[in-house]
C-alpha cells in the first residue's frame, strides 16, 4: 500500500499514541500508523495535505487551518523534506528508520516541533528532551 505523507508527519507518527483532533482523526491517525509499520507499504512525500490531514477537522479549502496556519505548517514540512528525497517513493521501514538517524537530537527538531501544542502528548519529542 502506498500513504501519502507530508513531511512532518513522519515525526508526529513515531509519537502518536492515540491522541488527536477528534474521533475521526485518530481513527484515521491510527490505520495510517499500523499501515506505515507494514512492510510492502511505500511513502511519497509531500509539503502539503496528505492521508493524515483528510481526516482532520482542521483541513478546509485544502489548507491546514489550526492554530499554527498553514504557511507555518509547510516550514514543518520543509525542514524535514530537506533532508530525504522527494522525488522517489520511499520503503516504509526504512523510511522511518531514517527518521531515526537523522532527527535524533532536541536540537534537529527544534525548528520543526518548537510550536506544536502535542508536546506533552507527543512520545518522540518527549524522548528526545529525556535524552537532553
Ligand atoms: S512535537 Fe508535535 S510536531 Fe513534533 S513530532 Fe510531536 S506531534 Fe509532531
Ligand atoms: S492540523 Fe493541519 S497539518 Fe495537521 S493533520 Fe490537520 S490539516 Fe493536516
Amino acid at each position: 500500500m502506498k500513504l501519502f505523507l507530508r513531511g512532518h508527519h513522519l515525526l508526529c507518527l513515531k509519537g502518536f499514541q492515540g491522541y488527536g483532533y477528534d474521533e475521526s482523526f485518530t481513527k484515521n491517525m491510527t490505520e495510517i500508523n499500523n499501515i506505515r509499520k507494514q512492510s510492502q507499504t511505500t511513502i511519497a512525500l509531500t509539503n502539503s495535505p496528505d492521508d493524515i490531514c483528510k481526516c482532520c477537522p482542521n483541513l478546509m479549502d485544502n489548507l491546514c487551518k489550526n492554530q499554527l496556519h498553514d504557511k507555518m505548517i509547510v516550514q514543518m514540512d520543509d525542514e524535514v523534506l530537506k533532508k530525504l528525497d522527494m522525488s522517489k517513493e520511499h520503503d516504509s521501514i526504512e523510511l522511518f528508520e531514517k527518521i531515526d538517524l537523522i532527527f535524533n537530537t532536541e536540537e534537529s527538531v527544534s525548528k520543526i516541533c518548537f510550536n506544536c501544542l502535542w508536546h506533552d502528548k507527543c512520545l518522540f519529542y518527549q524522548k528526545l528532551q529525556n535524552n537532553r
